[in-house]
């Protein structure tokens, strides 16, 4: 924005905007050092099938352990990251640790077990740019396809090119499946779903949260299952916190389920101790 003021901007400088000029400079230097540093780790929030209680699923998250300032959420360093292009090098990172810990998991635990990975619009965009192709380099390393959902937003598929639906496509050949993440916050249009193969609806946080005192958010959340599944989709429920709102979105039909009431994000041993326990409690119980 102070560029478009020409010249003057340094007359709306003020301390605090130096202050935080100085703080992104700091920790994009920080970030570049974090990713030869391994400071960097992902913590996987277990995805439970609504109908059955069966877990095949976790999605990935990552963390910034910094020296200094301690754990440093995704929201506070993605965006730098992107404007910086060290989301290039950072989700490559991303991608080569959960498809390794997925295929330990398919090893030990689960043959059909998936990892979700989230991917921004820019990523996207920069990727292509520099011709690093992730399905490319997974087929190359002998993983299989199916062992990856890409978990994208609206927006990407709002302003989509050729070359978005080129590698949405590509995906679809190597058994890579697509979810569409906070569904129902981006855009109002819809009809970008019958364009492309979109696996997965993830209904934001935001339209769970009221669940059970909201009759607005109940009517949106049945109205989106049954959008979905008419359009062949099915539906995971992001943020369910509470027995309430499970048991709406249950009798509504919604396929998977993510959230505190389940789980938090958990290193992988954390989440393996968890697995365990679930399913103790309710896989052996509902034989
Ligand atoms: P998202 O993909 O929509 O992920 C869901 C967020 O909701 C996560 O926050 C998760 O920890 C949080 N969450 C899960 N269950 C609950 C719940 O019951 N209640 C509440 N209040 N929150 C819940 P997190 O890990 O801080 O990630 C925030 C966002 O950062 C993600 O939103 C995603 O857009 C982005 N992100 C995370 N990891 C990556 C990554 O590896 N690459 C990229 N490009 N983006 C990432
Ligand atoms: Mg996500
Ligand atoms: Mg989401
Ligand atoms: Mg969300």
């Amino acid at each position: 924005a102070s560029k478009q003021k020409g010249g003057n901007c340094f007359t709306y400088f003020t301390p605090r905007m130096q202050e935080h000029a100085e703080l992104r400079m700091q920790l994009s230097h920080d970030l570049r050092v974090a990713i030869n540093g391994q400071q960097f780790y992902l913590e996987y929030q277990p995805v439970v099938n609504l109908q059955t209680n069966a877990v095949h699923k976790a999605e990935a998250l990552i963390r910034w352990q910094h020296p200094v300032r301690g754990m440093i959420p995704p929201m506070e360093f993605i965006g730098l990251a992107e404007d910086t292009l060290l989301i290039v090098p950072i989700g490559e990172w991303v991608f080569k640790t959960a498809i390794e810990q997925c295929r330990q998991w398919r090893e030990s635990l689960d043959a059909k077990f998936q990892v979700a990975i989230n991917k921004s619009p820019v990523q996207f965009a920069i990727e292509h740019k520099r011709h690093y192709d992730w399905v490319k380099q997974m087929l190359d390393s002998g993983s299989d396809g199916s062992m990856v959902v890409v978990e994208i937003t609206e927006r990407l598929l709002l302003d989509a090119n050729s070359q978005v639906s080129e590698r949405l496509a590509q995906y679809g050949q190597a058994g890579v499946q697509v979810a569409l993440d906070d569904f129902g916050t981006g855009y109002s249009a819809l009809s970008y779903l019958k364009k492309f193969d979109i696996d997965y609806v993830k209904i934001d946080r935001s339209f769970v949260r009221e669940l059970g005192t909201s009759n607005q958010d109940e009517a949106l959340c049945r109205a989106i299952i049954m959008m979905a599944h008419s359009l062949g989709m099915q539906v995971v429920a992001e943020g369910i916190e509470n027995q309430r709102q499970l048991k709406l979105l249950r009798e509504m039909g919604c396929d998977f389920g993510q959230g505190y009431y389940f789980s938090r994000p958990l290193r992988p041993d954390a989440l393996m101790t968890w697995m365990q326990a679930w399913q103790q409690e309710h896989m052996v119980l509902s034989r």
